[in-house]
């Protein structure tokens, strides 16, 4: 989606209105949603399947924000997101465990016999089904881990941002290839890590890096039910299961062998269907509770940098596919970071009076059962809904070019991942 300018317009067949096309290639109308249709994300190829359940995505995306909108935006300890999780990561932990221990009991009840070998494959299946909390390298191909000696700058500004918002620091720093951020926590004891992608940071304004990182930092303290151990357990265990048996086992030759490949494989059918039902159903429950969790970061950002700065951040995401479009350009001719900074400069400018419009366009694209965040143009919304903020923490100019040059190192082996 490239966001166009309005083309002198037609009437709308519905409504009247002035139909517009920006952000989408055919007419749609701003007033009456007609033909907003065809920015509706595929989710599973079934057109009518489709609008049903983005429907659905859209009531409960409408619902959140009148909600939280009015009412008090605070962390919430117990929601039914919560014990969903809670209960289906015990089952799913008790059920992987009692695999384990029957297959044991298998292997030494009558040794050596056909049941010590189901025994082993019990075993075996508890192993590859076993839960798993993430670890350090796995984030390995996402960005370069930065020490404090190399950027104290930056580090300094992380440490302010975090005071402002009330959470922990992070345990590792990390500069990103992409056009995105993240915190996570990984391994039994929890580390934090927060990424920045240099493409984002180096093209937000200031303010608006403070904004960015109060809204990371705040994901360590709101109690996002995604980013939970037992959320991580329950959905990549199920994950797993679901994969194990979805493979179809080959057919032999015989009779017998025909017959127990064709059971088999209806089992192997019938448990990771299950699974990934379930799966789903975790999934879609978690990220409502997920999508609360990131109007409240915002909340929190805007404490540290002020709520114009984050009504600024959420407004960069809603136009961040032309952004992306302007970076990449500036990439494959070779430029650094100050280009990127320049170009997106002229193309927020270029988008500026089209914002209303790309907001509202956002409430299409980006409701989705399966989104994480809520789409953009609301969290800019929620935000100038709620009573401003003004900015703890401020990053001038010079300061920002300063944190630049620290990161400046990186950006040879950055343009390198992003042209690849
Ligand atoms: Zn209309
Ligand atoms: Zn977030």
């Amino acid at each position: 989606m490239t966001a166009s300018t309005a083309l002198p317009s037609s009437a709308c067949p519905r409504c009247a209105g002035s139909t517009v096309t920006t952000g989408l290639p055919r007419p749609w109308c701003p007033s009456c949603d007609w033909n907003l249709d065809q920015a509706t994300p595929v989710l599973f190829g079934w057109r009518w399947v489709d609008r049903r359940l983005h429907r659905v995505a859209a009531r409960l995306t409408d619902a959140q924000f009148a909600a939280l909108a009015e009412g008090p935006l605070s962390p919430r300890t117990v929601t039914a997101a919560r014990v969903t999780t809670l209960v289906a990561a015990a089952v799913l932990l008790a059920g992987v465990l009692a695999i384990a221990v029957l297959g044991v009991w298998l292997i030494f009840f009558d040794f050596f016999s056909l049941s010590t070998v189901l025994g082993a494959v019990l075993v075996g299946v508890a192993y590859l089904v076993r839960p798993r909390l993430g670890r350090m390298s796995d984030l390995a191909g996402k960005g370069i881990v930065l020490g404090p000696d190399r950027a104290p700058r930056l580090f300094a500004l992380v440490e302010r941002v975090a005071t402002a918002v009330g959470a922990p620091l992070p345990q590792v720093l990390m500069i990103g290839y992409d056009l995105n951020a993240f915190t996570t926590a990984v391994g039994v004891r929890r580390t934090r890590v927060l990424c920045v992608g240099l493409p984002l940071w180096a093209t937000l304004e200031p303010q608006e890096r403070v904004a960015l990182l109060g809204h990371e930092l705040s994901h360590f303290v709101n109690g996002d039910v995604r980013r939970g151990p037992l959320t991580q357990v329950a959905e990549t265990t199920l994950g797993r299961v679901a994969h194990l048996f979805g493979d179809d086992v080959p057919v032999g030759n015989g009779l017998v062998a025909y017959v127990t490949a064709v059971l088999t494989r209806a089992l192997g059918r019938l448990v990771s269907g299950t699974a990934r039902a379930l799966q789903l159903l975790l999934v879609w429950t978690s990220l409502r509770d997920s999508q609360r969790a990131e109007y409240l970061a915002d909340e929190m950002a805007a404490r540290a940098a002020g709520t114009r700065a984050v009504v600024g951040l959420a407004d960069y995401l809603v136009t961040r596919e032309s952004i992306g479009t302007v970076i990449r350009r500036e990439v494959r001719s070779g430029n650094g970071m100050s280009a990127w900074h320049a170009a997106t400069r002229v193309a927020r400018a270029n988008l500026a009076a089209n914002l209303p419009l790309l907001r509202r366009l956002t409430r299409q694209t980006e409701v989705s059962l399966y989104a994480s965040h809520p789409p953009a143009g609301l969290r800019a919304e929620m935000l100038e809904r709620r009573p401003g903020q003004a900015a703890a923490v401020t990053l001038t100019e010079s300061e920002a070019a300063h944190i630049d040059d620290e990161l400046a190192v990186h950006q040879k082996r950055v343009l390198r991942e992003l042209a690849a």
